[in-house]
């Protein structure tokens, strides 16, 4: 590891298998112009896009790690599993994930009676519409909906004013367990990383039960530098890490050229002291 290390591993990004805007192929192929040597494909409870991705890879000269983000419900509050080095084969982790991606179409005709409801109409055919793969219907696609309508003028302040929690457009949903996806993960072969931990707005004191009940079910890292955290969590994280004794992720959790915060390869390096989550790659 060394200064090449800042602009190669992206261990966290979406594509059209859920609700990302760019194709597998596209995605890595962006990843691979953008200078990322180590890309891993994370689609929300979604594997549909591995199989692409890695074929895309092997085009680019890039490596593919397959991977998964997987959705939790832990005290109340969702919460993202990432998955790295899971092998989309295996059994326990697609049926698990098919389970928890089966409850998205539920779950999505329940926000639409909300728009519904705010005079909001016709969105349940407006987010399929923006969903290439139905099972993986999902906020991001009704926010893409309201912008095209232009109820909003871009997906974040339909997050801010719709689709966070406590907004009227929010519907609380019941996602796996935080100890039944680290185990999918692991039985896969993977390593289970906690996505943005960051973003949760977790109090210090529920912050620190849920890291320890994540590593007390077999999870070992926590995204560190990632384009949901502002530096200064860069560095609440990393000491975090090192009180856990947790391995440090780095991903952009890029979605689409107009969307995201960090584009594919764009973010800073991990703090120099860290161990990696590819230190054993
Ligand atoms: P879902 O799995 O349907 O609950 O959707 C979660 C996804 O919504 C995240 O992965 C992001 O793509 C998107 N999202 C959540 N919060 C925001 C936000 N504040 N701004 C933009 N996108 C968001
Ligand atoms: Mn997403
Ligand atoms: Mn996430
Ligand atoms: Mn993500």
């Amino acid at each position: 590891m060394g200064a090449t290390d800042a602009f190669t591993y992206d261990l966290h990004c979406h594509s059209t298998a859920s609700d990302g805007v760019l194709s597998p192929a596209q995605v890595v192929q962006r990843a691979a112009a953008n200078g990322v040597s180590v890309l891993a494909l994370t689609d929300h409870d979604e594997l549909a896009g591995l199989a692409a991705a890695a074929e895309a890879a092997r085009a680019a000269g890039i490596r593919l790690v397959p991977g998964v983000e997987v959705s939790i419900t832990w005290s109340d509050i969702s919460i993202h599993i990432v998955g790295l080095g899971v092998d989309p084969e295996n059994p326990t982790l697609a049926s698990n994930l098919d389970c928890v991606r089966s409850s998205r179409g539920r779950r999505a005709e329940r926000i639409a009676a909300e728009f519904d409801g705010l005079g909001i109409e016709g969105s349940l055919e407006g987010a399929y519409a923006h969903a290439e793969n139905p099972k993986a219907i999902g906020r991001a696609h009704f926010a893409r909906f309201l912008v095209e309508r232009g109820i909003a003028p871009d997906v974040a302040t339909v997050f801010r004013r719709y689709l966070a929690r406590g907004k009227p457009g929010y519907v609380p949903h019941q996602w796996a367990d935080l100890a039944d996806a680290v185990a999918w993960i692991r039985a896969s072969g993977g390593r289970a990383v906690v996505a943005h931990p960051g973003r949760y707005k977790l109090p210090r004191a529920e912050l620190r039960r849920f890291f320890g009940e994540f590593k007390a079910a077999g999870g070992e890292g926590i995204e560190v530098v990632t384009g949901s955290h502002s530096p200064e969590q860069y560095g609440e994280f990393a000491r975090l890490a090192r009180e856990f004794g947790f391995l440090a992720s780095r991903g952009s959790d890029f979605h689409g050229p107009a969307e995201s915060i960090a584009d594919l390869g764009r973010l800073p390096p991990l703090p120099a002291d860290l161990k990696p989550v590819w230190h054993d790659w």
